[in-house]
């Protein structure tokens, strides 16, 4: 019975508990759910936290960077600003250096030495007005190497480019620099309102100008009394030497041509064998074209020639007429002529000085002719000069000083008339 009565009570309470939970299953659910995720929202919880942290830690950094870069800023704003003023210092001081090294140069005035061309102008004025050129000094304009000696603070010599045709092939011409005294232009100071300056214009640079007043001729128009001016700017070569420039002297550069053209008056038998500068193959030549032209004068062989050089400044070259026994010739220093076989003015002024010594002729009136006072630089191609020297030895239209034609010795014996 007491058996009974347990499983009874069980079966009550089964049946009771039974009917609380069929009652309310979704409660029982929820409550699961719930315990879920308040876990979960515990996690979330600690994660934010952690987050937060976190974030607060890369607030810090960032705002410590802020700081660190805002230093650095300001740093550099004055790393700037200092080197902005050492930069004006360097500036300024390298000015006070230029013009240091302007005021010594000023003071010690035009250096001797070899100097560079590194820049010239040419350029005519007439009234005042510029009529031909640049007359300013730009920057370097040079194309071609050119040198100049200053001794005592004036220019002694400078260089000149010459490119000859010595073997009719135009294609294959000679290059030549020459050395030429001074301004390398002929009786330039005797000119008209000639004038000359030199100073120095920069550190180790000089300028040279120079004018004179002439005729000018440009275009076919004439300018009367025109002003022309030259100038030249030229820079000291500290590593030059004059040996080491590589020029020639107007001698050196005929030995050459005469020695080695074979065109103009280098084709002629006689011509070709003159060498101008030499007293004696000079009166042998004059001698021998006189002979080929009708005249005698062999007499002259027995005759002393001399040709000295001389600073007289109104010509080329002189010679003296009636002397007796004597052929005297004179050079100008300055006249440094290169013998250009097609135009070959050198052979036809000796000739015309000859003309005086050896024939005693005085100048003539007729332009182009031998004995005219002035030689032109054109028509003196070998026909040209043939022409002139036969009219010359033929005693052709010329003028005879009052010893008479070729009278030096017994006078010539003119073959030919
Ligand atoms: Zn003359």
């Amino acid at each position: 019975m007491r058996k009974l009565k347990y499983i009874l009570l069980l079966l009550i309470a089964i049946s009771c508990t039974k009917e609380v939970e069929v009652l309310n299953p979704v409660n029982a659910e929820n409550v699961k759910k719930i315990a879920e995720l308040q876990s979960q929202l515990s996690s979330l919880t600690s994660l934010i936290s952690g987050f937060l942290s976190q974030n607060q830690n890369l607030t810090n950094e960032r705002n410590n960077l802020v700081e660190q870069l805002s230093s650095l800023q300001s740093q550099l704003s004055t790393l700037e600003q200092t080197n902005l003023f050492l930069e004006s210092e360097v500036d300024s001081l390298r000015i006070k250096v230029a013009e240091l090294a302007l005021l010594i140069s000023y003071e010690i005035g035009v250096k001797d030495g070899i100097y560079d061309l590194i820049n010239s102008s040419y350029f005519i004025t007439h009234n005042n007005d510029l009529v031909y050129g640049n007359d300013k000094l730009e920057t370097d304009n040079t194309s071609e190497l050119n040198y100049g000696v200053i001794e005592n603070g004036v220019l002694k010599k400078r260089t000149f480019n010459l490119n000859l045709d010595i073997n009719s092939d135009s294609s294959n011409k000679i290059n030549f620099k020459q050395w030429k005294l001074g301004y390398g232009i002929t009786n330039i100071e005797t000119k008209a309102e000639f004038k000359d300056t030199i100073y120095v214009s920069g550190v180790d640079e000089i300028i040279i100008e120079f004018q004179f007043k002439s005729d000018a001729i440009i275009n076919d128009d004439l300018f009367e009394d025109a002003l022309i001016k030259e100038a030249f700017k030229w820079k000291l070569n500290r590593g030059l030497s004059e040996d080491d420039v590589p020029a020639q002297t107007f001698l050196e550069i005929n030995k050459f041509i005469t020695e080695n053209a074979t065109n103009g008056t280098f084709t002629d038998p006689i011509y070709k064998n003159i060498d101008v500068f030499d007293p004696i193959s000079l009166r042998e030549g004059f001698i021998l074209d006189a002979q080929r032209n009708g005249l005698d004068i062999s007499y002259l062989r027995d005759e002393n020639i001399s040709i000295e050089t001389v600073d007289w400044g109104y010509g080329a070259a002189y010679g003296s007429p009636c002397r007796s026994g004597v052929i005297e010739l004179y050079l100008e220093n300055d006249w440094e002529p290169v013998i250009d076989p097609l135009q070959n003015i050198v052979l036809i002024v000796m000739f015309h000085e000859m003309g005086h010594s050896a024939l005693n002729l005085d100048h003539n009136t007729i332009n182009e002719d031998i004995m005219y006072p002035s030689v032109s630089m054109k028509n003196l191609s070998l026909v040209d000069i043939r022409e002139k020297t036969r009219r010359m030895f033929q005693n052709i239209e010329q003028v005879s000083f009052d010893c008479g034609f070729a009278t030096q010795k017994g006078g010539g014996k003119l073959i030919v008339n």
